[in-house]
């Protein structure tokens, strides 16, 4: 059987080296000074164009900043650039890394250190990869979206703000901080159906959810947990301002039109708000919150009632545990 050479003859050579030159991976080779000695026609397309020296890596670098292609730079500074590039630069025989380009292309690279100091790049266009892998994150990121928000009002739905009243305790047990919890239920809410139709109770939704929403702080968050009722997260407060807060917003709340155009309600909601206790978990704090809720509906609704300990909040103690169960 014929050896294969290990030294390639100079027919070997220059057709390794034609083949480099019309390859579509960008080739080059710096010397132990980093000199510019051989680069393909993909490379010289990347980052020298119509450039005609000197031909030094960091020469290189700063042409393209300056005319607007080659890598690019996130803060555009290219002295911090190669202040960090170079001392990496024969630090480890092999290395690869991706980088994208200022024309929107991405490459990985191959970067390789030869005993003698000499460096060969060889970059592979990955622009197709890169271009799946963010539509699959978009597609992600709205699925995601999606799968956390209420249809009807865009607010955090039922599971998603549960979730975020979890973060909420964590992060309040961690730090001290109050949070205060509040659910919130539309009053009346079935007379408008009764009275004007079913898409008449879905805009007193919309409404509502808007309203509610452009009233709160970065941080806050109103999310709907079932028909007419929501849930209300305030971080960093405490009770009485809570309180303040929500009789706030219920005592400026604009009217509904409703979907005739013609006719304008007034929107009148109930509130059970409790501030987080040191041990409190999602069951007992909700537990405080719909027992005040329930105070406030009996003590003639449009009002907000406060939970406050577990020991003197409410008697019929089991009555509302049960309703919990059931609804979480
Ligand atoms: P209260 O003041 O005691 O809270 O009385 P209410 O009429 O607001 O409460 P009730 O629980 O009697 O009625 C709630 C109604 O909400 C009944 C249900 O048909 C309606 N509902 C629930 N979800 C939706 C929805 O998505 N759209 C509409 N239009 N109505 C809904
Ligand atoms: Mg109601
Ligand atoms: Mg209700």
């Amino acid at each position: 059987m014929p050896q294969l050479p290990s030294d390639p003859n100079d027919e070997t050579l220059q057709s390794i080296v034609e083949a480099l030159a019309g390859s579509g991976q960008a080739v080059s080779v710096y010397d132990a000074e980093d000199n510019l000695r051989y680069a393909n026609e993909t490379y010289r397309g990347m980052f020298l164009r119509n450039y005609e020296g000197p031909f030094t890596f960091t020469d290189i670098l700063r042409y393209g900043a300056a005319n607007g292609f080659g890598v690019r730079i996130d803060d555009g500074d290219v002295e911090a650039l190669i202040a960090r590039t170079l001392p990496r630069r024969r630090s480890s025989r092999r290395k690869s890394f991706e980088t994208d380009l200022l024309d929107g292309r991405w490459f990985w690279i191959e970067h390789t250190v030869l005993p003698n100091g000499w460096v060969m790049t060889v970059g592979t266009d990955i622009s197709a990869l890169k271009h799946n892998e963010k539509s699959l994150r978009q597609a992600h990121e709205s699925a995601l979206l999606a799968s956390r928000t209420d249809l009807l009002t865009g607010l955090p739905n039922r599971r998603y703000i549960l979730e975020l009243l979890d973060e909420g305790l964590a992060a309040g047990m961690a730090s001290g901080a109050g949070l205060c919890v509040a659910i919130i239920d539309i009053d009346q809410f079935k007379t408008v159906n009764d009275t004007y139709g079913h898409e008449a109770g879905d805009a007193v939704l919309r409404h509502f959810a808007q309203i509610f929403r452009e009233s709160l702080r970065p941080g806050n968050h109103l999310g709907r947990i079932g028909g007419e009722e929501f849930l209300l997260l305030l971080a960093d407060v405490r009770l009485d301002d809570a309180a303040r807060l929500i009789n706030g917003i219920r005592a400026g709340f604009p009217p509904v039109t409703m979907p005739d155009q013609a006719t304008r309600r007034p929107i009148a909601f109930s509130a059970g708000l409790t501030a987080a206790l040191p041990h409190d978990d999602r069951s007992s704090i909700l537990y405080r919150a719909d027992h005040a809720l329930y105070v406030a509906k009996a003590e003639g609704r449009n009002c907000t009632r406060v939970g406050l300990g577990m020991d003197r909040a409410f008697p019929d103690h089991v009555a509302a545990q049960e309703k919990m169960a059931a609804r979480t």
